[in-house]
């Protein structure tokens, strides 16, 4: 379901900008211009739904912040945003557990706001650690954190930071503190560094150094960033924005240089990189299957490459629900390759059949037009040798099948 922002506001221009971006952001705006407005439509809603609230510091009906505490009160993670940005507004902002807030003064703001809206809702699958030894700043931290979306965990030692990132794979970013019990800090990063990039793990140092020294320390030993203590909260906040955008970043560009375009299928680069690692263990089995659509030509001759495309898409998905538990990729064109680690040679012949019946099976649906569709297979189980020997041979068997009438598994 599409999540919700609640926006009290009665200034008309920033109500319109304000809706525009939420909309943006791909969430639906539900509009409050005054306080009673806003408790009227609480009445009648589940706060589940609310991804968070955007509140105006002034309402005429809430002349010093009071819709805030109502927001907070309801349990939704709010960003408060204000016409005054005088330092006396912004600390009784900020002792308020708000999220964040957003002074209403130039086009950037809004900018950070639409950035903050997408961080609070992709932050729900983030894990964040926060290693301090003193209970009371964890605690105040991890809340912090929270209102954020992330998932947070605590602790006050190496040993246990070790622990945490080895049953949390959605751990993505360690705050830790100068005065982290175990291990020295600069040394445990340094060890850390081995197991996790900063591409995949953002390490923050926190410390209340008076000296200047432990920021650089910090950093040499592969920490992302340092933030000294007592941290202003935009700043800390701003900076695990940028680390965590950076890591999401690199993964983006991860996952589309190993994916095929159109189908979504692992592609070619991928496929060898991964039977690499699948190799470099123990294999008692290891087959190939090249699977190539039948006149496939055709479908896009008669039909419009669009057309193809959709056959394509439609066989991809076909393979990936069928060979969940193998290597699959899109090779090229109308071409695919699938690797089967371990799986015993019979039983390979057996899924791999079972497979051809698949994509056969039921016509593929396009604007309301039925386009048949059967693939020819070559499947080595006997071959020995590197990835590309096993290639070679699925190739040959993969021509007998054109050959001798397509639609079928040719297997040596
Ligand atoms: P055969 O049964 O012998 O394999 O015949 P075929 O027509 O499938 O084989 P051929 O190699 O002659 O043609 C493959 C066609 O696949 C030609 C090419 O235009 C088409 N093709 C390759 N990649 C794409 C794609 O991404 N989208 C579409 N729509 N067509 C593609
Ligand atoms: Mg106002
Ligand atoms: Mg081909
Ligand atoms: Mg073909």
């Amino acid at each position: 379901m599409q999540q919700k922002v609640l926006v009290i506001e009665d200034s008309s221009t920033s109500l319109a900008l304000l809706r525009k971006l939420v909309e943006q952001a791909g969430l639906k705006p539900v509009i409050a211009t005054t306080l009673a407005e806003a408790r009227h439509i609480f009445l009648h809603s589940d706060p589940e739904d609310y991804l968070c609230a955007i509140v105006d510091y002034h309402l005429p009906d809430a002349p010093n912040g009071e819709a805030i505490d109502y927001a907070i009160d309801s349990f939704i993670p709010t960003i408060v945003s204000t016409g005054n940005v005088d330092a006396v507004t912004r600390s009784v902002v900020l002792a308020k557990d708000v999220v964040d807030y957003i002074p209403k003064e130039n086009a950037q703001v809004f900018d950070y706001l639409m950035r903050l809206l997408s961080r609070l809702e992709k932050n729900k699958g983030i894990g964040v650690i926060v290693a301090d030894p003193k209970r009371q700043n964890r605690t105040a931290m991890a809340a912090l954190l929270r209102r954020h979306n992330f998932i947070t965990f605590e602790c006050a030692s190496t040993e246990e930071i070790d622990g945490l990132l080895s049953t949390y794979p959605n751990i993505k970013l360690l705050l830790i503190d100068s005065e982290v019990k175990g291990e020295l800090p600069t040394q445990f990063v340094a060890h850390l560094r081995k197991s996790f990039n900063k591409e995949t793990l953002a390490i923050l140092g926190l410390s209340e150094d008076e000296n200047n020294l432990l920021s650089a320390r910090f950093i040499k030993s592969g920490a992302n960033d340092f933030v000294k203590k007592p941290f202003c909260h935009e700043e800390l906040l701003c900076r695990i924005m940028l680390n965590i955008d950076l890591i999401e970043k690199v993964e983006t560009i991860r996952r589309t240089a190993n994916t095929d375009y159109l189908t979504g299928l692992p592609n070619r680069r991928h496929f060898f990189y991964t039977v690499d690692q699948c190799k470099q263990s123990d294999l008692r089995y290891q087959s190939v299957a090249l699977v190539d659509l039948d006149h496939f030509k055709q479908v896009n001759d008669s039909y419009g490459h669009d057309a193809g495309d959709a056959v394509l898409k439609a066989v991809a998905k076909r393979i990936a629900k069928h060979c969940s538990d193998m290597v699959v990729s899109r090779f090229g064109g109308e071409e695919f390759c699938i690797f089967l680690p371990n799986v015993p040679a019979e039983e390979a012949v057996k899924r791999i059949e079972v497979l051809r019946q698949h994509i056969a099976a039921t016509p593929i649906n396009y604007n309301g037009v039925s386009l048949p569709v059967t693939a020819s297979i070559g499947l080595t189980i006997n071959a020995s040798g590197n990835i590309h020997e096993l290639l070679t041979q699925a190739d040959k068997l993969l021509y007998e099948a054109k050959s001798s009438g397509r639609n079928r598994v040719v297997h040596d």
